[in-house]
């Protein structure tokens, strides 16, 4: 059939996976250098999740405080929307992000959301960007 075209089921970002959410979101190359990169930021020891219910579980685990677990959380899920936004840029604009420019979003990002929904104790940008505690 004209104009009808089998999916690509490929990894938009390395185009050696089957797509997948685990994939895509934790397993990709990409993905890998990615949050090994948050996880340097954060000051936790690099991971490698085996689902986003286990990224969760880490960023619960990294921290004995409250207030470091559900930073951690933050970042975790706006890593998750920045991969997939990546991702999209990828598939629809053939726009290739490096990892350097997802770190940068993600932390422009969570500090914006943090300091939104937690209206105690604002975190500076200048401390933020460079450096950030789970406790
Ligand atoms: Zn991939």
């Amino acid at each position: 059939m004209r104009g009808i075209h089998l999916a690509d089921v490929s990894c938009p970002m390395c185009r050696h996976h089957t797509e997948s959410v685990n994939h895509l979101l934790l397993h990709c190359h990409m993905a890998d250098l990615f949050w090994t990169s948050i996880a340097q930021w954060c000051n936790i020891p690099s991971f490698k999740a085996r689902s986003i219910e286990h990224l969760y579980l880490i960023s619960k685990a990294s921290s004995n405080k409250n207030e470091g677990q559900r930073k951690l959380k933050a970042i975790f899920t706006i890593g998750l929307w920045f991969l997939w936004k990546a991702r999209n840029d990828m598939v629809f604009n053939n726009i290739q992000w490096s990892v350097s420019r997802l770190t940068e979003e993600v932390k422009i990002w969570s500090v914006i959301w943090i300091n939104n929904r937690h209206k105690k104790g604002s975190h500076i940008w200048n401390s933020w960007k460079t450096y950030i505690s789970p406790s």
